[in-house]
């Protein structure tokens, strides 16, 4: 069976490299073709011998995810459905921004951890994303995506905010992030490659110590017995765990706060009363808060805060000196904001049915 690139981050294309008798510096002439170039033809590597291009050739492959369906929103944002296989798919979007391109990147199909508000969560788990999986939705959106004037890829900044938790696909996801860090590879700063967490604290602390980027938390509730309810992961690893784990974290971490994810449910933990108690909570962890609109779904009964809520639940964390972002629904003419697609992904859990694309906010 022929090897696939994208599977191997650089010490561990180097490594078969060796094994295969060849030099660490011909390692990173190919990972500079894959990734800078965007190359998966090696006859096209022109500065490799030609012997070393037929080896690879028998022995080697670069393959992304195979795409099943393209959608281009009239807003700019794109979104691919790639097929993992068995009746799985998952998504990768691209929302393009005044002065950079964002990518949205799943990293599991399916969750396991059945958030109450979540899609994902509903499918139930599938299976984790090999490395060429995670590392190859980059590869695929940059080579459609093409540079821009200056020579640079369109996306300049990642988020793991797609499909699945990134830290239950803790070896792939690590090996993915430091392709995207590497400077013979994708060399984007740490500062603009975020994981998103629910919040699996023993996770958070392996990837400040061994691939520190920047760190996205999801809270979503202002208190245990909220959030036990709304993300079940919660029972396991309660607020105050979570919240030390969070402080830990930005002693290595490459931006100097968290990012607190929260999407506002209507009548569920948008109240100005829940917005105080979450000035309480977080107040002595460096933040800024993230409020995300809730993206309706079929099987929900949760419904999108009312716009007045969501101004006045704003209000008390500004008020407090927390800088807040309210997300903007994007794709929302291709179900594409950032995150997750349900519709043609088997449910193995038998709780819902298919049902039509929906989205993170
Ligand atoms: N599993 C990780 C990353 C993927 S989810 C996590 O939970 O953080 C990315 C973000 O989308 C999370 O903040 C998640 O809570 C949020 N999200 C999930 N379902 C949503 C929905 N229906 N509407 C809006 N945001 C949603
Ligand atoms: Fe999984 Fe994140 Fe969805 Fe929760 S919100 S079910 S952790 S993908």
């Amino acid at each position: 069976m022929q090897q696939n690139l994208l599977d191997f981050d650089v010490a561990q294309l180097t490594a078969w490299f060796a094994e295969h008798g060849e030099k660490p510096f011909r390692a990173r002439q190919v990972l500079r073709w894959i990734y800078k170039g965007g190359e998966s033809d090696f006859d096209a590597m022109s500065d490799l011998a030609v012997s070393l291009r037929e080896k690879l050739k028998q022995i080697a492959c670069v393959r992304a995810p195979k795409v099943m369906r393209e959608e281009l929103s009239d807003d700019g944002t794109r979104k691919w459905l790639l097929d993992m296989g068995t009746g799985n798919a998952v998504e990768t979007v691209f929302i393009p921004e005044e002065g950079r391109g964002t990518l949205c990147v799943s990293t599991q199909a399916g969750c396991a951890l059945d958030c109450a508000f979540c899609s994902t969560g509903k499918q139930g788990f599938n299976r984790n994303l090999s490395v060429a999986e995670i590392i190859g939705q980059l590869w695929w959106a940059n080579r459609q995506l093409g540079k821009d004037a200056a020579g640079s890829w369109q996306i300049s900044n990642v988020v793991l905010m797609g499909m699945g938790e990134p830290l239950l696909n803790y070896d792939n996801t690590v090996s993915a992030l430091r392709l995207m860090l590497d400077d013979h590879a994708y060399g984007l700063s740490r500062r603009r490659v975020t994981v998103s967490t629910s919040g699996i604290v023993p996770a958070m602390d392996r990837l400040r110590d061994e691939c520190p980027v920047a760190l996205a938390v999801s809270l979503h509730a202002p208190n245990d017995q909220l959030r036990d309810e709304l993300m079940p992961i919660n029972q396991k690893y309660p607020l105050k765990e979570l919240l030390a784990a969070c402080k830990r974290y930005l002693e290595k971490a490459p931006r100097d706060f968290i990012t607190f994810e929260y999407v506002l449910l209507d009548g569920v933990n948008d109240s100005e009363q829940q917005a105080r108690e979450l000035v309480q909570l977080v107040r002595d962890v460096p933040c800024k808060f993230n409020l995300i609109p809730f993206n309706p779904f079929p099987q929900t009964h949760y419904r999108r805060s009312k716009p007045e809520a969501i101004r006045r639940f704003r209000n008390v964390l500004m008020q407090a000196d927390i800088v807040v972002t309210t997300r903007k629904t994007r794709g929302e003419d291709i179900a594409a904001a950032c995150g997750q697609l349900a519709g043609l992904v088997q449910d193995k859990t038998q709780r819902t049915v298919q049902r039509p694309a929906a989205l993170h906010g």
